[in-house]
């Protein structure tokens, strides 16, 4: 039989007042569940109904749906004045999971001999996986970028940059001079980072999971220059799966004009102040357990100024990139999991084991089980010092 309700993480029973002593800190995925606070708060202006009768068909040609919500998605980059849209197409993906292979395949077929695809490490895994999993005659996977940077290629390379990076959060840059470069400006929104000035890359992969958390919608977008890349990108997603779906369309609609019904009010008290604050809260905390002991570290990152919030911010990233520094502590991942913390290892970043991926972006529940498992492991260590 179904449970009666959903108990909160690490907490059973009949009426979910148990906890489980067993209970592992998960804080491996970024699931970006610390918005749904806010969306609980907006729920009548952000709800969709949808008749069954209504947009039934495969078609999409000139739905006003389409329309007006690239519309809407350049009105949100010139709010939070994070893109430069006015010279750019926009596609729709299905997640910017999608567009990542369909930007590889676009700026690919540009070339007759086969591309170089590369990434700085640490980097998000995917652009890996994809592009090793299609296994196309047009490009090869050469993996850590830095390990190009002497020797300069006659083909054509392309290179992945991501900004803010998953998992370290820096403001990272091409390494190679000449790449073709696809920008992932993924956590390039004001609760995650300062916006120090308007992106403008060729071609660059946002996506709704992590503006304003609805990540099993399954929308992103890229903006892209070239008319040319932008046909191909078209191409690819008309023929991977026709396009994003109808719902997803609408509902994201929705959901930005939810968030741009907000630009009146002063930015600490929208979304991304909203956000804001408990992405730099969490950091801080995350920060004064893990100073406690030398056998951790975390990245460093500096308060930057924010054209959005008109001031100097706090570092607020997604995730926290923990290293274990004892020279034991060779697989970072293991030891956190032995003191009931699931993480990501950075091997799957394409980095030492010594590193390990900490998500900051679940629920409450999984943040405060983070601290509790960590301090615990840090108040053990304090001890044997
Ligand atoms: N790029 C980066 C850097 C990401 O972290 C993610 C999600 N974790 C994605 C792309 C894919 O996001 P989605 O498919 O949900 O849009």
């Amino acid at each position: 039989s179904l449970p009666v309700c959903e108990c909160n993480t690490c907490y059973g029973g009949d009426d979910c007042s148990v906890f489980d002593l067993d209970c592992f800190a998960d804080v491996e995925s970024g699931d970006p569940m610390f918005l749904e606070p806010y969306w609980k708060k907006h729920a009548s202006i952000s709800a969709v109904v949808i008749s069954g009768w209504h947009r039934m068909s495969y078609r999409t040609d000139n739905f006003i749906t389409l329309i007006e919500l690239e519309n809407h998605i350049r009105l949100l980059h010139s709010h939070v004045g994070n893109a430069i849209i006015d010279d750019k197409f926009i596609v729709f993906g299905v997640g910017s999971m999608q567009l990542i292979n369909a930007l590889v395949y676009a700026l690919s077929s540009e070339t007759s001999t086969p591309a170089t695809v590369v990434a700085a490490v640490p980097y998000y895994n995917s652009y890996k996986s994809q592009t090793l999993m299609f296994d196309s005659k047009s490009y090869d996977w050469k993996g850590d970028a830095w390990n190009l940077s002497d020797t300069i290629p006659t083909n054509l390379v392309i290179e992945f940059v991501t900004c803010p990076n998953n998992p370290d959060g820096q403001l990272n840059k091409p390494v190679l001079n000449g790449s073709s470069v696809i920008y992932d400006h993924a956590y390039y929104w004001p609760h995650y980072t300062a916006i120090q000035a308007p992106a403008d890359g060729d071609a660059m992969l946002f996506t709704m999971s992590k503006v304003s958390g609805h990540a099993g919608s399954r929308f992103g977008w890229a903006l892209i220059r070239s008319p040319s890349v932008y046909e191909k990108v078209l191409e690819y997603v008309n023929l991977n799966s026709i396009g994003t779906s109808h719902e997803s369309n609408l509902r994201m609609l929705t959901i930005i004009k939810a968030m741009l019904a907000e630009k009146e009010e002063e930015p600490v008290d929208d979304i991304f102040g909203f956000g804001k604050k408990i992405m730099s809260e969490r950091w801080k905390r995350l920060n004064d357990i893990v100073s406690l002991t030398k056998r951790f570290s975390l990245q460093s990152l500096d308060p930057l100024s924010c054209t959005y919030f008109n001031t100097q911010i706090d570092p607020s990233p997604a995730y926290g990139w923990l290293k274990c520094e004892m020279e034991e502590d060779e697989d970072c991942y293991a030891v956190l999991k032995e003191g009931g913390i699931l993480s990501r290892p950075g091997s799957h970043y394409g980095d030492s084991g010594r590193y390990t991926r900490l998500s900051l972006l679940k629920g409450d529940d999984d943040f405060q089980m983070l601290l509790l498992r960590l301090s615990n492991i840090v108040g053990v260590n304090v001890l044997e010092q």
